[in-house]
């Protein structure tokens, strides 16, 4: 059997190796009985996966929007029932209109898949031209799910991703986002000749200050609605992407674009950072080297405390060993054995623009 990454995984092992410990398929694989409440961010983004679904990106605002309102009260209601899912479902109806009123005016994009798993042979760090082996002689592989791919008006694909944020974030570390890099190259190793010209980071300010006045009638694209490109132009979502790019996109493109470019409408913010050949290229030998690290035995688990702490479901146990205690009889009280399956989404049967086939 392959030996699965996930994105996840990987994030945690890097946040603190203790807590991957705890909760990775490959060592304890355990999550809380009692899980803890879901963040208002989930809801918003199964909202916005059909937002942006490719297939009703032409339909009427007046057809799709309900729909995506309803998506997000489905995704609210499918929550763990707690105090925070009542505040989740208010503060996300009030982020989920905000964000309706005012993206129309900064999508300058066409949708191409949503909520698209990706799954990518990790190279052997010391061979990048072969695959990394378990100790058996299974294959090593990186996942993801790539929220939303979008396409340009210059036939350039971009890995874009939603976040509320409670500040906007300093573009340095937008720029140090290595999940969204290490998506490019995953999307572009599953994908042949897709190459990903970059990321773009899309911010919702959970509390704007002051009053925000009326949203921008103006769309970025001049389409009229949900604005963007529509799928049936040569520079939509609805273009089989498989199809090569258009000469005259192409001609259009800039000589010397901005690496990072900023645009702000009202409580959303949006972040184009173009990701260069061999940052993507890197983004694959680190997921290679960190590979190698996790299959490795003799690896060693130490916690790594910090702010983070706070969120982490782990805490109990993690203080318990710091006292030299044994965590056994609260862990098998309070976690179990997590569960390997992940709801169906829209869009993660195959759905959304044409692809190339897998490799
Ligand atoms: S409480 Fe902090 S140090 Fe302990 S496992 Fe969790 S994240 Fe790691």
């Amino acid at each position: 059997m392959d030996y699965r990454i996930t994105a996840e995984e990987r994030a945690a092992y890097k946040l603190c190796r203790r807590q991957w410990d705890f909760s990775s398929p490959h060592r304890q694989n355990l999550e809380p009985v009692e899980p803890p409440a879901a963040a208002v961010s989930a809801a918003l983004r199964e909202a916005l996966a059909v937002y942006y679904f490719p297939g009703m990106w032409d339909w009427s605002s007046q057809i799709v929007l309900p729909l995506v309102r309803q998506a997000f009260i489905r995704a609210v209601a499918g929550q763990p029932p707690s105090a925070e899912r009542s505040l989740n479902f208010d503060l996300g109806t009030a982020l989920l209109e905000r964000y309706l009123a005012w993206a129309p005016s900064l999508d300058d994009f066409g949708p191409v898949r949503v909520e698209t798993e990706v799954e990518a042979m990790v190279p052997d760090a010391d061979a990048p031209d072969r695959g990394l082996c378990t100790p058996d002689g299974c294959a090593v592989l990186y996942l993801d799910t790539v929220e939303l791919l979008a396409i340009d008006a210059h036939d350039e694909l971009w890995v874009v991703s939603h976040r509320v944020v409670d500040a906007w974030s300093d573009p340095r570390t937008l720029l140090l986002d290595e999940r969204a890099v290490a998506a490019c190259w995953a999307w572009e190793q599953c994908y042949l000749g897709m190459g990903v010209a970059g990321t773009i980071h899309t911010e919702l300010l959970a509390s704007p200050a002051g009053g925000l006045g009326s949203p921008p009638s103006a769309t970025a694209t001049g389409r009229p609605g949900r604005g963007g490109y529509p799928q049936h132009e040569g520079s939509g979502g609805g273009r089989g992407v498989g199809v090569p790019e258009r000469a005259s996109a192409v001609a259009a493109r800039l000589t010397d674009p901005e690496r990072t470019t900023v645009h702000t409408s009202g409580p959303v913010r949006r972040t184009h950072i173009r990701r260069g050949r061999a940052e993507i290229e890197q983004a694959g030998l680190r997921v290679a080297t960190e590979a190698r690290e996790l299959l490795d035995p003799a690896l060693s688990i130490y916690p790594s405390p910090g702010r983070h702490c706070l969120r982490c479901v782990f805490d109990a146990p993690c203080v318990a060993l710091d006292e030299g205690a044994d965590p056994a009889l609260d862990l098998v009280a309070r976690y179990r054995a997590r569960e390997a399956s992940r709801p169906a989404r829209l869009g993660s049967g195959g759905r959304g623009g044409l692809l190339p086939p897998a490799p």
